[in-house]
């Protein structure tokens, strides 16, 4: 204890200590005003942040040309100087202890041992080839991410694709973008989100359907605080969510009883002639059949459907109608659902009917989710050929053979398997191979257990990542170490289609490589593919971008390249050749009315709404939803949980919201351990009892790893996006006694995936409750 005393001392009266100079500030030039002086920069550069598709503008603060620190842009139009947790602590995760420093490979023992590049490469290239001989080419597939730059992704699918033969890939934006891009395709005609960020401040009434903006896009709900016009907010949720709670008007419709909601709206407007006739005339096709379809929408039949007023019903549709700007913003509660399109294009048909598109505040406009979604959307090469092409068409696989100079017959006829159906081609024995870049299948896929199953089936498992700790990559055959965010270059697309610049700030740990240097490696060892040789860097991929979207809606051919990009803080698509930028600017689509389809009007969808998959019955009486937690938590946690800040910020146990009458029925009282089971499995969760959700309805945050054991493998059948957001369970006290004894959790597997400690010999086995595919070497 004196020694304790005596260095506590010591520690209070060194004035030159280590305490001392933390405390020390001085100005840290570049507009920052003071900083701690161990954080003075002495340069500052710029880059887009990576985790969400606001695609906020930071500052980096640089020393000796390392990032030591960052702050958001003020000069960015997206962000203008505000970034939420994540952004912050951008940098942390680059430092977490699981980082993977150089290639594994598994051993015969089963065990992941530390190889070089060469011999991961030969064995890429060996276990690949073999499986390809002995079951055809589309038995090797990829899933890759909307987590890397749009030129990595185009890399990896010009590689997979024309390169190597692969004919399936996809991408985790199959789990949050999927129906957007359908709903958009089916609509306008081309995968078009029209709106810019300045719609929220433009509009004077704002939906925010199934969108926590608050917590999943906290700019974005930044920019509707900053709007001047005193808006009505109307959140459309099952849930009264913090955004639902600083809304105007918050509408709690039976959970997947959209579709009848939006039609009911319709239903109005078109009985009381509430609708733009001109702008639909000339602008839009298929009125005479929606009204037809929308006779049976009854306001007093969509009370039934929704567990809504009539009332209620007739003063949104009235609010509608008055609004002059209204704008409709979706995000996942829109988008993973079985009739996922049919919902988002009945909120598109809405803003077309009323003639709310094209104009400043309006729109029909889904949030995207990730960093790069919109990248993946265009350029990733999966479910449409480069630059938004069709690979069922001969002249656009001309068009880019000739660009990529390289074989037509080397792109494929067909576009890919979607997610779910690459992993049953896994069951059936169709695929034998798969290569996940950047992606934690074994976490985020809906049915999770059957997801691990499938990939432990594998003949070959290779993972690509920057940590080698995540559950997928716990199962891989082959793990390569990849570059994270500020440790290479490139462009990610916002939501609003703004392409934004990212920079190498960081080196990247060990052995550790940009996914685009890995890309140019697998093509080297594979040999013969001379086309992908051109690729120098970054910029030399986005030139082949910007021809291959010349002439299309994404067109950027006007975009000289990087230095442009900075010098304009980024720059919205399209921006065809011969067309000038102007610096931060904000542009929308549809100004003039034209659509992308044949005919130029925007088309008028609908169907007759279907069941849920799995309803609650006797056995599983509650329906489970899951949705984002706090805005400090980003997906499967790989990277939010290495930051001590960001855990902090939210709860590090698993938590259920349950309603107090339901918490009543099971005898269960807050902060209670409590059991949720579903027909595939089960977690444990402390209660939150909480009127945030409604009786019969139980919630999740997404972010945990136990969360998708419960979750039901429905997907919608136009876009195959996983319904996320809706299952049947039941809930029991865990431990009626354990509160009272003990604040600890029952003995568990951790939920939070905090980073564990890494035997600097072997950077393998670091999850336990994980099991290898297989013993067997590849
Ligand atoms: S809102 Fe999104 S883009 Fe902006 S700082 Fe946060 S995570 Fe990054």
């Amino acid at each position: 204890m004196k020694k304790v005393i005596s260095g506590a001392k010591g520690l209070l009266l060194n004035r030159q200590g280590v305490l001392t100079k933390q405390l020390l500030r001085e100005p840290g030039g570049f507009g920052l005003g003071q900083v701690p002086s161990r954080l003075k920069p002495d340069a500052i550069t710029t880059a887009v942040c990576g985790f969400c598709s606001t695609g906020c503008g930071l500052d980096v603060h640089l020393k000796n040309g390392e990032a030591i620190n960052l702050s958001p842009a003020k000069d960015y139009s997206v962000n203008l100087g505000m970034a939420c947790p994540k952004g912050w602590e951008a940098l942390t995760p680059l430092n977490a202890p699981d980082r993977a420093t150089y290639p594994l490979l598994r051993n015969a023992a089963g065990r992941r041992e530390r190889v070089s590049w060469s011999t991961a490469l030969d064995a890429f290239v060996r276990n690949m080839r073999a499986v390809q001989a002995k079951h055809g080419p589309e038995a090797c597939a990829f899933i890759s991410t909307g987590q890397i730059p749009t030129e990595e992704m185009f890399m990896l699918g010009a590689l997979a694709k024309f390169g190597l033969g692969m004919v399936h890939g996809d991408g985790n934006t199959r789990q949050c973008m999927a129906t957007a891009v359908t709903a958009y395709k089916e609509s306008f005609g081309f995968d078009a989100p029209p709106y810019t960020y300045a719609d929220f401040e433009e509009s004077d009434v704002i939906f925010l359907i199934g969108s926590n903006l608050c917590i999943a896009h906290p700019i974005m709900w930044e920019r509707v605080c900053q709007n001047p016009h005193r808006p009505e907010i109307v959140v459309v949720d099952p849930r009264r969510t913090e955004t639902a709670m600083a809304a105007t008007r918050h509408i709690p419709l039976a959970p997947k009883s959209d579709l009848p909601f939006f039609y009911g709206l319709a239903h109005i407007l078109l009985r009381e002639g509430w609708i733009d006739r001109s702008f639909v005339d000339a602008h839009v096709s298929g009125l005479d059949e929606l009204t037809a379809h929308m006779s049976a929408f009854s306001p007093e039949r969509v009370a039934a459907d929704t567990g809504l007023s009539e009332e209620l019903l007739e003063e949104t549709a009235a609010l509608i109608h008055r609004g002059k700007r209204v704008s409709f913003w979706w995000t996942m509660g829109v988008n993973q659902s079985h009739e996922g399109v049919r919902v988002a294009q009945a909120i598109i048909n809405l803003a077309l009917l009323t003639g709310n598109i094209g104009r400043p505040g309006t729109g029909a406009n889904s949030i995207t989710g990730q960093c790069n979604a919109m990248g993946s959307r265009l350029f990733s090469n999966t479910t449409n050929l480069m630059g938004g092409h069709s690979f069922e068409s001969p002249a656009d696989r001309a068009k880019i053979a000739s660009i990529l100079q390289l074989d037509e017959r080397n792109i494929p006829r067909q576009p890919s398997l979607a997610y779910d159906q690459i992993l049953e081609g896994i069951r059936s024995g169709k695929i034998r191979a798969l290569w996940v870049v950047a992606t934690n299948t074994s976490h985020s896929w809906i049915h999770q257990s059957d997801a691990r199953e499938l990939l432990a089936k594998l003949d070959f498992l290779v993972v690509q990542d920057m940590y080698h700790s995540t559950e997928t990559a716990a199962q891989a055959h082959l793990v390569l170490p990849a570059a994270a965010w500020g440790e290479k270059e490139g462009t990610f697309i916002n939501s609003e289609r703004r392409i934004g610049l990212l920079k190498k700030v960081h080196r990247a740990p060990g052995e550790a490589l940009a996914d685009f240097y890995i890309f140019k490696l697998v093509a080297d060892a594979w040999g013969g593919l001379d086309f992908m040789k051109r690729f120098e860097t970054p910029e030399d991929a986005f030139q082949a971008m910007s021809e291959c979207s010349r002439g299309q809606p994404c067109d950027i051919s006007g975009i000289s390249g990087y230095d442009q990009l900075e010098l304009m803080r980024g720059i919205q698509w399209p921006l065809p050749e011969g067309q000038t930028a102007e610096r931060r600017a904000e542009r929308r689509l549809f100004a003039d009315g034209a659509f992308f389809t044949k005919d130029k009007k925007a088309r008028l969808i609908f169907e007759a709404p279907r069941p849920m998959a799995e309803k609650p019955d006797a056995d599983y009486p509650l329906l489970l939803l899951t949705g984002r937690g706090t805005s400090a938590q980003w997906h499967t946690q790989t990277r939010t949980a290495k930051s001590d800040v960001l855990r902090k910020l939210y709860s590090q146990e698993a938590y259920l919201e349950l309603h107090p009458d339901d918490a009543a029925l099971h005898g269960i009282t807050s902060d209670d351990w409590v059991l949720i089971e579903s027909k595939r499995g089960s977690m444990r969760a402390r209660a939150f009892i909480t009127t945030i959700v409604s009786p019969g309805q139980v919630f999740v945050p997404m972010h945990y790893a136990e969360t998708n054991r419960l979750t039901y493998p429905s997907v919608d059948p136009y876009s195959r996006q996983p319904s996320y957001k809706a299952c049947a369970v039941r809930i029991k006290l865990e431990a009626p006694h354990a509160r009272r004894l003990s604040t600890r959790p029952p003995p568990a597997q951790p939920s939070t995936g905090r980073p564990s400690t890494v035997p600097p010999a072997d950077q393998g086995e670091t999850r336990p409750s994980t099991k290898p595919s297989s013993a067997k070497r590849p």
